[in-house]
């Protein structure tokens, strides 16, 4: 019987992860990388030259507007670290179990979340490796929503 090449794939291991965006420093480099592939553009006018102020944040040198990393995107206003975030998205990602081994109990007012997990999961099960780059791409690009439209969504899904 051959063997499932996707079933078998290794997969990102944790120390992999830990290289690669252990640090806070090496998760605003990757944001960066993934939220201005091409360098700094201005959100508010669309100007490619800035530069980065002491307190982290960008400022556009045509129109001065300020701006952080993590503002416009799904990360806007964490209070939690980067590396918080991407180690979330490497647990999200990287799991092969299913929804009955990873959870015990589902309550259906959570089902539509927990499947729309597992839905993510396995629609790119093909390259388990590029998952949390291709997820953090999705996260740069995915402005912020408001919890009751949040809500909205469970409750429609
Ligand atoms: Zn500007």
């Amino acid at each position: 019987m051959a063997r499932n090449p996707i079933q078998f794939q290794s997969g990102l291991s944790l120390p992999a992860f830990l290289e690669q965006y252990g640090t806070e420093a090496q998760c605003q480099a990757a944001l960066f990388q993934h939220r201005w592939p091409k360098g700094f553009v201005c959100p508010d006018c669309g100007n490619t030259t800035g530069c980065r102020l002491s307190r982290g944040l960008y400022q556009c040198h045509h129109c001065h507007h300020q701006t952080s990393l993590t503002a416009g995107t799904i990360f806007h206003a964490t209070h939690l670290p980067l590396t918080t975030w991407f180690l979330a998205m490497y647990l999200l990602t990287q799991r092969k179990n299913a929804i009955t081994g990873t959870y015990h109990a589902i309550r259906g007012h959570h089902a539509p979340r927990y499947l729309a997990e597992f839905e993510y999961r396995f629609n790119r099960r093909y390259d388990l490796k590029a998952m949390v780059p291709r997820l953090l791409t999705v996260a740069a690009r995915t402005p912020p929503m408001p919890y009751r439209l949040l809500k909205l969504a469970e409750s429609y899904a």
